[in-house]
C-alpha cells in the first residue's frame, strides 16, 4: 500500500525545473526545484504562494528606488568627492 511504484503523480503546474505535483494515491503535495524536491500540503502550498508574491513586489518596490546605474555595490551615501 506505501509503495510509490505505482503511484501516477499528476503534475499541477511547471514552468522548468519548477514544478507543484500532486499524489491522488497518497494524498501528497510536492514542489520540485530542479533536484530537491519539498513535501508541502494545501496550507504551505498557500502560505508560500502568498510569501513569493510579498517577496516579488518589495524587491520590485526595492529595486525602483535603487538608481538605475546597475551598480550593486551597497550605497555610500556622504563622502561620494
Ligand atoms: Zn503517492
Amino acid at each position: 500500500m506505501n509503495s510509490n511504484k505505482h503511484h501516477k503523480k499528476i503534475c499541477l503546474s511547471g514552468n522548468g525545473d519548477c514544478r507543484v505535483v500532486f499524489c491522488p494515491d497518497c494524498g501528497t503535495l510536492e514542489i520540485n526545484l530542479g533536484e530537491h524536491k519539498i513535501r508541502t500540503n494545501y496550507e504551505s502550498l498557500h502560505l508560500l504562494s502568498s510569501v513569493l508574491n510579498h517577496a516579488k513586489v518589495q524587491f520590485a518596490q526595492i529595486q525602483n528606488t535603487l538608481p538605475a546605474t546597475g551598480n550593486t555595490q551597497p550605497m555610500r551615501l556622504g563622502r561620494v568627492h
